[in-house]
């Protein structure tokens, strides 16, 4: 029988009382990593396919322990939903994108200005005050509602509340545009798209992968783009890595992608060189 009170870590194995243990420092590090802004943001280009040009960078978080160098967002970003640290990370990403997007918008062509797209956790969306922060995010930042794409995986549409919809619906009413993230992985994408109001269609690096080596993953992606056009969402292909890749998608009349064909996820300085080049032009 498992002990109670100040014996009860006697039921664990060494290891996993270490894995245990590596749990609450982690968790711990990450409540200091809010207060010492230990985040940054990447940008990945998003672009547009037949013409090449940039038209959004996709924000991505990376944790810059002090000690453990840079983490990845997959490494922390569940434990900061289960703490509940995601809503404040979560508003900062939103605020500095839009922030960041801004600033870079201001240098550019005011024809083509580049849209940023931040992804949302589902904790996030429970927050009855996330479209006031969205829209408090665009205002202190002058990014135009527009400008702004918010991404949303299925997995967090699939255990949606009731509430889920009307935030959803609020922010919309902004003029923000939704993206449904990993598009294809779920197991009822189809319905979604009738009940949760999309602009935008992210086909998920899976069916990108084998896009040149298998004809299911071909036929699949094609329907998604064809689906894509008969609803006029846009459709972006994740994780484009070779040219082959790209012509398949291309000759698809996928729209938009993204992936390391084109560029990883950029610092913020990487970014602002790719977009300003400061060399011979
Ligand atoms: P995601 O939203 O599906 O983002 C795409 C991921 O694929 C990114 O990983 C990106 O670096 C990677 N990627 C892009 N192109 C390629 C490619 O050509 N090949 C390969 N192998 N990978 C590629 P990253 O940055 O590690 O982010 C992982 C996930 O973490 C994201 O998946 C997203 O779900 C989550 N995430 C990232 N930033 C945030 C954030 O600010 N808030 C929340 N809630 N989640 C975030
Ligand atoms: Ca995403
Ligand atoms: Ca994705
Ligand atoms: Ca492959």
């Amino acid at each position: 029988a498992k002990k109670q009170g100040k014996d009860r870590y006697e039921i664990f194995e060494p290891e996993l009382q270490a894995t245990f243990q590596a749990g609450l420092q982690l968790e711990a590090d990450l409540r200091r990593a809010v207060v010492r802004h230990e985040f940054e943001l990447r940008y990945q280009p998003i672009v547009h396919l037949r013409t090449g040009e940039i038209t959004g960078l996709e924000a991505l978080i990376r944790w810059q322990h002090p000690e453990r160098g840079v983490i990845p967002p997959l490494d922390f970003i569940p434990l900061a939903e289960e703490t509940g640290m995601i809503v404040p990370i979560g508003e900062w990403v939103l605020r500095e994108a839009c922030r960041q997007a801004a600033t870079w918008n201001a240098r550019r062509d005011s024809q083509h200005p580049l849209s940023v797209s931040v992804n949302l956790s589902a904790v996030q969306l429970d927050q009855p005050n996330l479209p006031a922060v969205v829209a408090s995010a665009l205002a202190n930042s002058g990014l135009p509602a527009t400008s702004l794409i918010i991404e949303l995986t299925e997995s967090l549409l699939v255990d949606h509340r009731d509430s889920t919809l009307h935030q959803l619906e609020q922010i919309k009413e902004l003029g923000v545009r939704l993206a449904i993230d990993d598009f294809g992985t779920g197991y009822s994408s189809l319905a979604y798209l009738r009940r949760f109001p999309v602009d935008i269609i992210k086909i998920d690096k899976s069916f990108v992968d084998d896009v040149g080596d298998e004809p299911t993953a071909a036929a699949l992606t094609m329907g998604i783009i064809q689906l894509g056009q008969a609803l006029s969402l846009s459709t972006i292909a994740e994780g484009i890595e070779d040219k082959f890749q790209l012509t398949e998608l291309t000759d698809g009349n996928c729209e938009l992608g993204q992936g390391y064909y084109f560029a990883e996820p950029l610092t913020d300085i990487a970014t602002d060189e790719l977009l300003f080049p400061t060399g011979a032009s």
